[in-house]
């Protein structure tokens, strides 16, 4: 497999479309031996009731009808007797099925959740907008089997995202504020550094306890995006965010989230559209907002849209109000809109004008 990113001028960079898509073959290697990481970061399934023998299930309760099946490490399968069975749709089968089942949606949906909690790009579902971004990344290195423990890696990448920001001159902010068309502050707030390895500058992305578990790599030049080896999708979540927050906004990509943040409100970021929504809700539960903003991309393939609407589920489990805003006027994303003249009265004005969700109206719907 061609490890190296596809110089300029490749096919792959010049028909972003046409990149392979990560096959499931490749997905269900990687996987082997880190079902247990991904259960519990989709529904927080305890390690402890991976063992074999008979726990609560997650999603209907219960004292021991949820089982792991012997060969759980290597294919992810687990079964429910009272909701996950041979009788239910989805029924068990691999850890795809089970993550189907537990983050209550389809093979796709699944898969690319898997994909971004692996922290490969995905061609299906770009993070930011296309206004400077160039091709899209290389198929992906499949990952070694026998990993070392995450903690080592989450070690290695908090030096390598601090070094990075250390290493930031003056002269380097002012260039990357120029081209990014966002404020030095907003910057220095999500800790962007440069790497010289990569030739990139690097975005940190944290779970909900505000620890790096990955980097973003964003290639000035060409705008293409990508992630250091081993990292996780994560969260982009500034510094100096409150405890306590009243409104908290849900942008898409680091760059949607230092605009929003330039304009004075509370923002995180997350790593695509539909990505890190269990991270999410762990940090939304430990800042209690009275109410989320998720700010989507209006995009064409919709899948802004869906990611939105997905997040929004979850979220009216553990936010009393939860709103969903698109970027008005044709403008893409938010930065976008903001670069055009928006100030924070006129986004006041969008979130007031949608719709409130509650988890009465999200069962409604669900139905
Ligand atoms: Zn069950």
């Amino acid at each position: 497999m061609n490890q190296q990113p596809p110089k300029r001028g490749d096919s792959a960079t010049r028909h972003p479309k046409h990149n392979r898509r990560v096959s499931f073959a490749e997905i269900k290697k990687a996987m082997v031996g880190r079902w247990g990481d991904a259960v519990r970061d989709a529904a927080d399934v305890p390690r402890k009731h991976l063992d074999g023998r008979g726990h609560p299930c997650v999603r209907c309760g219960g004292t021991d009808r949820f089982a792991a099946f012997a060969d759980f490490k290597v294919r992810g399968s687990v079964h429910c007797r009272g909701c996950f069975n041979a009788d239910t749709t989805p029924r068990p089968g691999d850890g795809i099925d089970t993550l189907c089942w537990l983050l209550d949606c389809d093979t796709a949906r699944a898969r690319q959740w898997i994909v971004e909690w692996l922290g490969w790009d995905d061609p299906e579902c770009s993070s930011e907008s296309n206004t400077d971004s160039g091709p899209l990344s290389p198929p992906p290195a499949i990952r070694s089997i026998s990993l070392p423990p995450r903690d080592k890696h989450n070690q290695k990448l908090k030096r390598l995202a601090m070094s990075c920001y250390k290493a930031m001159k003056p002269k380097w902010w002012d260039r990357l504020s120029h081209r990014l068309d966002l404020p030095v502050t907003e910057l220095q707030r999500l800790r962007v550094g440069w790497s010289q390895q990569h030739h990139a500058t690097t975005w940190p992305m944290r779970d909900s306890r505000k620890r790096i578990i990955g980097v973003r790599l964003r290639s000035m030049s060409t705008g293409k995006k990508w992630s250091v080896k081993n990292s996780t999708n994560g969260l982009f979540i500034p510094t100096q965010l409150p405890s306590q927050v009243d409104r908290l906004f849900i942008a898409e990509g680091p760059t949607d989230c230092a605009s929003l943040l330039s304009l004075g409100f509370d923002c995180i970021g997350r790593p695509s559209c539909s990505g890190a929504v269990p991270q999410t809700l762990k940090l939304v539960k430990r800042l209690h907002p009275h109410e989320c903003v998720i700010v989507a991309d209006d995009d064409t393939n919709l899948a802004g849209k869906k990611g939105a609407e997905l997040l929004a589920a979850r979220l009216a489990t553990v936010c009393p109000r939860v709103r969903i805003i698109y970027p008005p006027g044709g403008h893409n994303d938010a930065r976008d809109w903001i670069r055009s003249g928006a100030n924070a009265d006129e986004v006041l004005q969008i979130v007031h004008a949608s719709t409130t969700r509650s988890l009465k109206i999200m069962k409604e719907v669900v139905k």
